[in-house]
């Protein structure tokens, strides 16, 4: 056993048995995680997905180390005006994973249901509800979520005003993309700033504001150049790649450090050698655990995740003139808002642009967002052509995933590709 795994194993012991005593330890396993990803980065992958995973790293060790310097959030909260204030977002889901490092997801699933959570919610809010509730994970001095595609987010946040008192800010978004709307949740993207400034005794300011959206703009004309030459060359990353590629967009997009590496990205991939395998097009969650899809996917020559439709779940560029609107617009229209029709004509479009050879969507356990309309969008897929696999798992609890399930049904379908390659 390494010297890591006995150290996770220590705190996940401290975290059942000393909860109230646990969350330094953990916070210093994050830090050495931090200096090992640095130091010691992973051989098999590429420079550009070393630095994204020491990046995402150092943002949640950097942040939990001072419970004034970050909110915690859902993944879909606006980082842009709390990166504008230099407070740091923290997405409650992404959080799970990271407390799933040290094997603890199934302990707080399990304290959450015993505490009188409904087993039906998401397991990424058990997780982290259970991580709090038990008394582990410290809380810091404000919370921001949205409706946007899931309606746990204002129970679970509500809940976590109720039992350790942080307020938070719910941003109701509407379903309809019109004018009315882009100024009603605007005027409450006002508020949020307004709050945040007086919560965090930070001053506010629009053209800071309007700074990190041309950075944002930037990045984002910055990443499709880098998901097309995906499609050219290999880049090995690992499952996990797309989930701190996920991260990136969603909580530090807008920093001059996040489009510096996605530019140095864009560089060294042209370094590497053409890719002559099946680009995939990844739909949902990213289940980073299984061994399956680790085997498969994770260096793999012949089968390379070229982009993620929640990675890059906005496309359009954005008026840094009305930040406020733009960013209504861009929560708005996001792909996960709306009805799925509307999302699987985006995973369409995404799909002109990328020309996958395939697309895997997978089915998180619970997820009425990905389960509910996986089928419209199989049939899109089959009317361009493309070939779609819908796996059913859990991006987070082990128990609810079957990786026997998972690996004879993508075997089956990689072997399909194959043959109508063939074929062809
Ligand atoms: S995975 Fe589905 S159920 Fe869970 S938070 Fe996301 S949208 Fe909600």
């Amino acid at each position: 056993m390494s010297v890591a795994d006995k150290y996770i194993d220590f705190v996940r012991q401290e975290a059942i048995e000393h909860p109230e005593k646990s969350w330094n330890k953990m916070i210093f396993g994050f830090q050495a995680n931090k200096w090992r990803t640095r130091l010691l980065p992973k051989s098999g992958l590429s420079k550009g997905y070393q630095k994204l995973e020491s990046m995402m790293m150092s943002l949640v060790a950097d942040a939990l180390a001072r419970e004034d310097s970050y909110v915690w959030s859902n993944i879909f909260a606006p980082c842009e005006i709390m990166q504008s204030m230099g407070i740091r977002t923290l997405s409650i889901e992404c959080l799970s994973c990271y407390l799933s490092g040290y094997h603890l997801e199934d302990q707080f699933i399990d304290y959450a249901q015993n505490a009188g959570i409904a087993p039906t919610l998401c397991s990424y809010h058990k997780t982290f509800v259970g991580g709090v509730d038990s008394g582990v994970v410290r809380q810091p001095h404000y919370a921001v979520t949205t409706s946007l595609s899931c309606d746990g987010n204002l129970n679970t946040f509500r809940y976590l005003e109720k039992k350790k008192g942080v307020p938070f800010t719910f941003l109701d978004v509407p379903y309809r993309d019109d004018e009315a709307s882009v100024s009603y949740l605007a005027d409450q993207l006002r508020e949020l700033a307004e709050k945040l400034s007086e919560t965090f005794g930070v001053r506010f300011s629009e053209e800071k504001l309007r700074e990190t959206i041309r950075i944002e703009n930037e990045t984002r004309k910055e990443l499709f150049r880098f998901f097309e030459l995906q499609n050219t060359y290999y880049y090995p990353g690992e499952i996990i790649s797309q989930l701190y590629l996920m991260m990136g967009t969603h909580l530090l997009i807008g920093t001059q450090e996040f489009l510096d590496l996605i530019r140095f990205m864009v560089e060294d991939i042209q370094t590497y050698p053409k890719f002559e395998g099946k680009r995939i097009l990844w739909i949902h969650l990213l289940p980073f655990y299984q061994e399956t899809l680790k085997k498969y996917f994770n260096g793999s020559k012949e089968y390379q995740i070229t982009a993620g439709d929640i990675v890059i779940d906005y496309m359009e560029k954005m008026d840094p003139e009305k930040p406020f609107e733009s960013l209504a617009k861009k929560i708005i229209r996001n792909l996960y808002n709306g009805s799925y029709s509307r999302k699987a004509d985006m995973v369409g479009e995404l799909a002109d642009r990328l020309k996958p050879d395939a697309v895997i969507h997978f089915c998180h356990w619970g997820c009425k967002q990905a389960s509910g309309g996986s089928l419209i969008l199989k049939d899109r897929m089959k009317e361009k052509g493309i070939p779609m696999l819908i796996l059913d798992g859990d991006g987070i609890d082990k128990r609810n995933s079957h990786d026997g399930q998972i690996k004879t049904r993508l075997e089956a379908f990689l072997e399909l590709l194959e043959t109508e390659e063939k074929e062809c």
